[in-house]
């Protein structure tokens, strides 16, 4: 009979630990955007995937969090898994530290996960990142908070009408998978 292997061992053994003080990445498969994630065994023939830095900070801190709590990175590196990198906040806080870090704007550089491997990218006319800055997105999104029409917002910005309703949707959950805040939802049978 075969012994499964632990899912701490099994998901260290997907951590390359070689830098003692920097980043430990992933190196595993990775989702969308570019965190590492992990199949988990919750039943007979049932899986659940798993984002990998999430299940590393649950396993180190020897607790299980909240479906709304997330685990941010302080390096800004998705696929990092180092603990001491990882902290918890709401989407809020999430969104309010990128903004503090300018990590909106300075993520577009040559170094961002998004270059470094272009394959993990959603591509297509209605995906936002081909029309629109994260910092735009937000734009719209305050913009529609406060009550402005969709038509005219994609006549400021240049868009399709399509294009702001995915934006407005996207908040709501529908196409949650194009926000890189929403990278850490677990996949039921995925
Ligand atoms: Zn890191």
């Amino acid at each position: 009979m075969r012994v499964p292997v632990p899912l701490d061992v099994r998901v260290w053994s997907m951590v390359d630990r070689s830098l003692t003080t920097g980043c430990w990445p992933w190196i595993g498969p990775r989702n969308r955007q570019g965190y590492g994630k992990v199949s988990i065994r919750v039943a007979k023939g049932q899986f659940v995937t798993a984002v990998a830095h999430r299940v590393i900070y649950e396993l180190t801190r020897g607790i299980a969090l909240e479906a709304g709590i997330l685990v941010c990175h302080r390096c800004d590196n998705p696929p990092c898994c180092n603990p001491t990198h990882l902290f918890t906040g709401t989407a809020a806080d999430n969104m309010a530290d990128k903004m503090k870090k300018g990590r909106h704007v300075a993520a577009a550089g040559a170094n961002h996960y998004m270059r470094r491997r272009p394959e993990v990218i959603v591509r297509g006319e209605r995906h936002w990142l081909s029309k629109l800055t994260d910092e735009q997105v937000l734009e719209i999104r305050r913009a529609l908070d406060a009550g402005v029409r969709g038509a005219a917002l994609a006549a400021r910005f240049g868009v399709s009408q399509a294009l702001v309703s995915d934006i407005k949707v996207g908040r709501r959950g529908k196409r949650r998978n194009i926000y890189p805040e929403a990278g850490l939802r677990v996949r039921v049978g995925a």
